[in-house]
């Protein structure tokens, strides 16, 4: 029990739920004192009205987005594997968790875990998007962004009142001068309306892609894969179809239900014709193979620091070009190789590659599936990786012989699978 109350705390003592629930606070209380004034709830029937309508928005926003937080995306089981031992070579294998990535299941370096349907990771709610709360979040963004339009039409509205009241009384038109703006109340009333309208805007245009991955049954990561899938196809007549989309409205309902509970089991999804289970996950494969034949492999030739702003060790230039992005930096010593996948001017993006026999990369495509589904675990026992941006001046590339033997590899597994 105390587990459980310790988790929910700390799901929520962070500053991402800290400041959503201040601002959906804020913004009714704000909303409620002005609104007293301006169209007070006991004194006529559309008072009342407009502000149970108000209250109602104010606490689904609140309810939804609790939820959305405490229910979360749903992990998959660790060491998890499909019931099949046949289908592993279709799947992706995660080292973090022990276990087989089930189809549209991805990692989330934040959660430490493999999230099923994983859309994005969300420091609003603390929490993953996903397969378990996809339906409550986009609850939540919907009533947030009515509920910031109510407010601020009523803050407004009572804004414009206040500020012309001694005009009203100077007319005696005094059944409209009924809101008394103090210097606090003006303040807090244009900061709530700031508020209240970029909450419109910032989770409005969240909202549309919200909707959008429903209606296309489609998260923000599938979006990758098949942007990258249409890329790799360019120019060829091949045509990858995306598995999951089964027409607007049954897309609509893998979703929408009036439990917001999840439906399916997580593992197993509905496909459209002419695709099965692992369409999505063989193409992953695919352009993980397409990835690797694309990395080259470089030397440690002065030490790393790992630093984010390595002045001392590196220099200016390398400070004042840094790589546009969150992900690690890491420190490397002299002799260490790295499989580079992405380069800058001044900085690299790679993985360190540690003293073990590598997989054979000339072997065949079935060489490797037999790997894969015969001698999964040992991939478990590695150290963890270690991948990240280094300065490139500390490295220089190992050319390779073999670089125009894996080239053409790529290059026939591309043609096998057209
Ligand atoms: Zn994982
Ligand atoms: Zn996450």
């Amino acid at each position: 029990m105390t587990s459980g109350f310790s988790a929910i705390f700390w799901r929520f003592f962070h500053w991402g739920p800290l400041t959503a629930i201040s601002i959906i606070k804020s913004i009714t209380f704000m909303t409620l004192y002005m609104n007293a004034m301006w169209w007070p709830p006991n004194r006529t029937f559309g008072g009342f009205l407009n502000q149970t309508v108000f209250l109602m928005l104010s606490a689904s926003t609140g309810f939804n987005f609790v939820m959305a937080s405490l229910t979360g995306p749903k992990f998959l089981p660790l060491q998890w594997r499909p019931k099949n031992p046949e289908d592993e070579q279709f799947l992706q294998y995660c080292a973090t968790c022990e276990g087989f990535k089930a189809p549209r299941s991805h990692h989330c370096r934040k959660c430490d875990r493999c999230v099923i349907k994983m859309d994005h990771h969300c420091p609003w709610i603390n929490h993953c998007v996903g397969w378990g709360n996809h339906a409550y979040f986009t609850c939540f963004l919907a009533f947030a962004v009515v509920g910031c339009l109510h407010a601020t039409v009523i803050l407004c509205g009572s804004l414009y009142a206040g500020l012309h009241r001694d005009w009203y009384v100077y007319y005696g038109q005094y059944s409209k001068a009924t809101v008394y703006l103090s210097l606090w109340s003006l303040v807090l009333g244009v900061f709530n309306v700031g508020l209240a309208i970029g909450v419109v805007i910032a989770v409005g245009m969240l909202l549309f892609f919200q909707v959008r991955a429903i209606v296309n049954n489609r998260t923000g990561i599938e979006d990758w894969i098949l942007e990258k899938a249409r890329h790799l196809r360019e120019g060829t007549e091949d045509n990858f179809q995306y598995p999951y989309d089964l027409g607007k409205w049954k897309n609509i309902r893998q979703v929408a239900s009036w439990t917001c509970a999840p439906i399916g089991n997580g593992v197993e999804w509905a496909v459209a014709e002419g695709c099965d289970q692992f369409t999505l996950t063989r193409e992953q494969l695919l352009q993980k193979s397409a990835k690797r034949a694309r990395t080259r492999t470089y030397t440690i030739l002065k030490p790393v620091s790992g630093s984010w702003v390595p002045l001392w060790s590196q220099g200016c230039r390398v400070c004042l070009s840094p790589p546009l992005t969150d992900e690690a930096r890491i420190k490397l010593d002299v002799g260490d190789t790295v499989r580079v996948t992405r380069w800058r001017k001044h900085w690299l993006f790679g993985e360190k590659i540690f003293d073990e026999p590598e997989e054979p990369r000339n072997g065949t495509k079935k060489d490797k599936k037999r790997k894969q589904q015969s001698e999964p675990l040992p991939e478990a026992h590695k150290p963890p990786r270690i991948r990240g941006w280094f300065p490139r001046q500390c490295a220089v590339e190992l050319v390779e012989d073999e670089d125009e033997a894996e080239q053409q590899q790529h290059f026939n597994e591309k043609k096998k699978h057209k």
